[in-house]
């Protein structure tokens, strides 16, 4: 890949899928800033802790991630929360905290960075939507419609910003084996490691998909062998439709 001493800010970083993306990314060669709750044991270039619901703290994130490495080629909206239920089991902190994560805090990230990116000749967007963002699933509502938002968005930046050189786009996965979805398990009262076994036999390709299998489609996103890919929702699910 073309993309070693590249800078990266990723959101979500100590989570299944970020901790995955890190990891990937410095083995290209990539200088990566960090961002989530609590970074303590990830390795990287830059730290840069904090709430993504603190308004002051998205915003400043791609200035302190530039700062730090010393540029800002690449950035990875990942963090992300799921709230399970239908709109009547939904409550005031549920909507606040899913629109600060998954809507608010990408927007707010993009809103700074895009200057930047743009000053700089240009960069690369991933945002993490959802297969459950672009089709309705059952039991999800208030997740879905934040993944819809996270993907338009997307679509919306994408052709806005090409002409800044700056490429957006969103990577949509189904089930991901992560803390995200095996904690979900356990609440619910099952076995994580079974549910998740068993949870493959409804995919086409026989199992779930581990975060490495979306990592490896953010590469693609990023790197130059994607140019020509802009305002984009690839989806990522093994065959499988949202049921
Ligand atoms: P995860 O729960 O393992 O990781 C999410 C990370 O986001 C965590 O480390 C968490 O601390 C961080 N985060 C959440 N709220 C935050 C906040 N307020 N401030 C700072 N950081 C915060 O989940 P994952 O499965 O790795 O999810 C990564 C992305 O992929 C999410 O956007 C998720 O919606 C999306 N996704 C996951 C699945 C799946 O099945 N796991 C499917 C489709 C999409």
């Amino acid at each position: 890949m073309d993309l070693n001493g590249k800078t990266a800010l990723v959101t979500g970083a100590a989570g299944g899928i970020g901790a995955a993306l890190v990891t990937r990314l410095r083995a290209e060669g990539i200088r990566v800033a960090v961002a989530d709750r609590d970074v303590s044991g990830l390795e990287a270039e830059a730290y840069l802790a904090g709430d993504l619901c603190n308004a002051a703290y998205a915003d400043a994130l791609p200035r302190a991630a530039a700062d730090q490495l010393g540029g800002l080629d690449i950035i990875v909206n990942n963090a992300g929360v799921i709230t399970r239920g239908a709109v009547t089991e939904t409550s005031d902190d549920d909507w606040s905290l899913s629109l600060g994560v998954n809507v608010e805090a990408p927007f707010r990230i993009c809103r700074a960075a895009i200057p930047i990116m743009a000053n700089n000749g240009g960069g690369a967007i991933v945002n993490t939507a959802s297969c459950w963002g672009l089709r309705p699933g059952p039991d999800h509502a208030l997740y879905c419609m934040t993944k819809a938002a996270i993907a338009s968005l997307t679509q919306c930046m994408g052709m806005d910003h090409a002409y800044q050189g700056i490429r957006i786009n969103a990577v949509c996965p189904n089930e991901v084996n992560t803390p995200m979805l095996r904690s979900g398990f356990a609440k619910r009262g099952f076995d994580p490691d079974s549910a998740v076994k068993e949870l493959g036999h409804t995919v086409p390709l026989g199992r779930i998909a581990e975060p490495e299998d979306i990592v490896d489609v953010i590469m693609f996103l990023i790197s130059d062998a994607s140019r020509y890919v802009c305002g984009t929702l690839v989806e990522v699910n093994g065959g499988k439709p949202v049921s």
